[in-house]
């Protein structure tokens, strides 16, 4: 017997050992976009190879949902409040954050806190409330000893601050679009940045650089479905003037790998690789779903 990977062959006869193993770090599967065929995205990005995804909640509201959601499909979610929902959240909210975080604990599909972090770039919101909930949903993360996903956007050094003052358990800074030194600085801290759909275009010259040469335990891949569509779904500003919208799914995860592979010169396997052992390294429960076939 040569053969070194006995789970290699699965019952249903297809070679599993030499297709790729994908995960989505981050993607909205319970988002209202995929309302009429929620089930059949999935399996799409299932078919597609896209073994796990990660359901980051964005408000109380959703919690349980999400967490079903998970369930019903065998994938992993992180509860939090999204800075974009803090505005629309009560106080309350990061009470009903805490008791879902105790009442889940021993849930091993809860694998981070999140998504929460620092929008700036959005005009009108309430700052100083968006501190306050990074803050205290940080602290959360901490005692109930979970990593934390980050939304970022313009804001890379008000979650470094934050991130200085209340101790992590690291995570992933997803759709990472700060500088080098920014990028580098949460790498120090151990946490893992996400890359997507916005890498996918030419002109993201930035994004394209951190995904080149960041260290190469750095990089997870995401879609963040149903957003952040990549190049080949883009729809221009006359296109969406007449009523064409992209919608982003958790099966283009495999072609934006691609992108990931050609800026780095990895092979497809070596991407598919070593991404899976950075979101398994900053996501430890994740790594435990992540079992080969039986
Ligand atoms: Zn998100």
């Amino acid at each position: 017997m040569i053969r070194s990977h006995p789970d290699s062959v699965n019952a249903g006869g297809e070679d599993a050992g030499v297709n790729p193993m994908w995960i989505d770090s981050h993607c909205h599967l319970d988002a209202p976009e995929f309302g009429a065929d929620r089930d059949a995205v999935w399996q799409r990005a299932r078919a597609a190879g896209v073994a796990i995804a990660v359901l980051p909640a964005v408000q109380a509201a959703h919690f349980e949902g999400v967490r079903e959601l998970a369930h019903r499909h065998g994938l992993a979610y992180a509860l939090g409040i999204h800075p974009l929902c803090v505005d629309a959240a009560a106080e309350g909210d990061l009470d009903v954050l805490r008791d879902a975080l105790v009442r889940h604990r021993d849930d091993k599909r809860l694998v981070a806190v999140g998504e929460i972090g620092l929008d700036w770039f959005v005009p009108g919101l309430d700052r100083d409330k968006q501190e306050r909930f990074y803050i205290a949903q940080l602290k959360l993360a901490r005692d109930a000893g979970l990593p934390a996903i980050l939304h970022v956007r313009r804001s890379a050094d008000g979650l470094l601050a934050g991130l200085r003052r209340i101790d992590s358990a690291g995570g992933i800074a997803h759709a990472f679009n700060g500088s080098t030194q920014q990028a580098l600085a949460f790498a120090a801290r151990g946490w893992r940045l996400g890359f997507g759909g916005a890498m996918t275009f030419e002109r993201a010259r930035r994004i394209r650089e951190l995904a080149a040469t960041l260290p190469e335990t750095v990089p997870v891949l995401e879609t963040d479905a149903p957003d952040i569509p990549p190049q080949w779904l883009y729809r221009n500003a006359e296109q969406r003037a007449h009523g064409e919208f992209a919608r982003n799914e958790p099966a283009e995860l495999p072609r934006i790998a691609r992108t990931l592979a050609q800026l780095r010169g990895w092979s497809i396997e070596q991407t598919a690789v070593r991404t899976t052992a950075n979101a398994g390294a900053a996501l430890p429960r994740l790594q435990a779903l992540l079992r080969p076939p039986a």
